[in-house]
């Protein structure tokens, strides 16, 4: 009987669609190198990612130009992926060591931190420049974290 239950819900499964997201291609190719290299020299194309939700914390965007370098990221971030360059009065974000917990942004006084939707990080090597953030240049506003009293609209929204 049970053999009976669990070939009904094989043979079911067979006709449903993934419940998992086919991302980044279709179908798994030989060789994930490879294949991204091709999406470099866009000959083939990523197979869209699930929508990213609202607040989504990627990866860190850092404005330097108008950081003041009063270093409360750098004492607040929990796993020291916030490195302070005593000479320039800057700081450099160390990717592979963040935890994505999003202190730094909410404590940064001037808002020149923020978190991106950029989520594709994967490395071979970690310290790889592009996981290094040195500089992002100016953050647009919409990536600004809201301090409190600035409006409701960071606000979660009410459960019903
Ligand atoms: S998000 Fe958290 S772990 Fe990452 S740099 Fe900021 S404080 Fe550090
Ligand atoms: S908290 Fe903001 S202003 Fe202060 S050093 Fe960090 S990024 Fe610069």
């Amino acid at each position: 009987m049970k053999m009976f239950e669990a070939a009904k819900t094989i043979l079911k499964q067979l006709f449903l669609k993934p419940a998992t997201n086919i991302f980044p291609a279709k179908y798994a190719p030989a060789s994930a190198l490879s294949f991204l290299d091709r999406v470099a020299r866009k000959e083939v194309k990523l197979h869209p990612p699930v929508t990213i939700p609202p607040r989504f914390r990627g990866k860190i965007a850092y404005d330097r130009e108008n950081c003041t370098g009063c270093q409360q990221c750098y004492r607040v971030c929990p796993t020291q992926a916030i490195e302070w360059l005593p000479e320039e009065k800057r700081i450099r974000v160390v990717i592979s060591r963040c935890c994505f917990c999003a202190q730094c942004v909410d404590v940064c006084p001037v808002n020149t931190l923020a978190m991106t939707e950029e989520f594709l990080l994967s490395s071979y090597d970690k310290y790889a420049d592009e996981l290094i953030v040195v500089d992002s240049g100016e953050l647009p506003s919409s990536k600004k974290r809201k301090k409190s009293g600035d409006t409701a609209a960071e606000k979660p929204p009410e459960q019903s």
